[in-house]
């Protein structure tokens, strides 16, 4: 457990801290994946239990509720969270992963329900008490339902921290019913100082493949994700020689959540490589991409990112990702060589 929050985040962690007797008794922080919203979360609510925290807004670490903290019983903080837990920036959906068969990637209703213990014993230190919800999108609409009656009236010296990266997916009764408080992001300076920190050395490359988020860039920097990567965007290059169906078949084994946040980067470059010659995912785009790009059919290249998107839809549910795979770069493959030859 990790008693500081990222540099990033410092400002709101002392703000709320200072502010604790006025809290209302929901917060929802909201933000993109891997900018350390559940570290913050975490931090912030041994922050609040803490007996003396510093002036900073930083739990001291020493105390007895720290201590218990720490030690993962605090006895007045609970963490609800599903059983799955994925991996902090896999994408969001993964629906690939064969191990955990019996966890549940959702924060079940049963679980919301043995909360109603905890939240109407006395508190043991200071009447505060503290829910963490995280990712709160992984509700059921059950769980969700329960939830809320909670926090139509919750006791007092209650605290709920719904952490979301899409809370647009969370019930609007809920949101309604909490204060919003937006996830701070590093500015881009800021961040590859933080990786360089890190010892992370081409940090431009993986910030912008992560879209601008610090930890996802961390995680991405894995030597084996970036070879997968390449390869892929490599095949996608050149359309000529690229396989629809081969792919299809490695795409499977890497993971359709990747493969659809793979494309949907791969075709956001594309197009902006043609319209302003500068691509938002690459650090340095190839040859053969930078030639595409300027080849390519803008509108034909819009429907397929239409096509991906309703595909990214459906990831929540279970599907053939083979078959999802294969349709998806058949109808790419077309695009990106209807148009190369239109152009010879
Ligand atoms: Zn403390």
């Amino acid at each position: 457990m990790n008693n500081n929050v990222y540099p990033w985040q410092r400002d709101l962690l002392r703000q709320l801290v200072s502010a604790r007797a006025q809290l209302p008794n929901a917060l929802l922080l909201q933000g993109k994946d891997g900018i350390g919203k559940h570290r913050f979360a975490s931090v912030l609510s041994q922050a609040l239990l803490c007996d003396a925290p510093a002036a900073s807004g930083e739990p001291c670490g020493q105390c007895t509720s720290c201590g218990w903290f720490k030690a993962g019983g605090h006895p007045d903080f609970r963490l609800l969270a599903p059983e799955a837990q994925d991996e902090p920036t896999e994408p969001a959906a993964e629906q690939g992963k064969t191990s955990d068969k019996k966890a549940s990637k959702y924060i079940t209703v049963a679980q919301v329900r043995e909360l109603a213990d905890f939240i109407n014993l006395t508190t043991h230190r200071h009447g505060m008490r503290i829910i963490l919800i995280h990712p709160a999108e992984a509700m059921n609409a059950q769980a969700a339902n329960a939830l809320l009656k909670t926090l139509e009236e919750p006791p007092a010296g209650t605290l709920f921290i719904l952490v979301s990266h899409q809370p647009q997916r969370l019930l609007p009764t809920v949101r309604s019913r909490c204060r919003k408080v937006n996830a701070p992001l590093p500015d881009r300076k800021e961040a590859m100082l933080w990786l360089h920190e890190q010892g992370l050395t081409d940090t431009a490359s993986f910030l912008a493949q992560s879209g601008y988020a610090p930890l996802a860039a961390l995680q991405l920097s894995d030597a084996d994700h970036q070879a997968k990567r390449s390869q892929v965007f490599g095949q996608l290059a050149v359309p000529r020689t690229m396989d629809p169906l081969v792919l299809a078949e490695q795409g499977e084994k890497l993971g359709l959540a990747w493969m659809l946040q793979w494309l949907q980067q791969w075709v956001y470059d594309l197009a902006s490589l043609g319209l302003t010659g500068q691509a938002r995912y690459q650090a340095e785009p190839s040859p053969e991409t930078v030639r595409l790009a300027k080849t390519v059919n803008l509108i034909e290249l819009f429907k397929f990112q239409q096509e991906l998107s309703a595909a990214q839809r459906t990831l929540q549910h279970p599907l053939n990702p083979r078959l999802v795979l294969e349709q998806l770069l058949l109808s790419y493959w077309q695009t990106a060589n209807r148009q190369e030859s239109a152009h010879v």
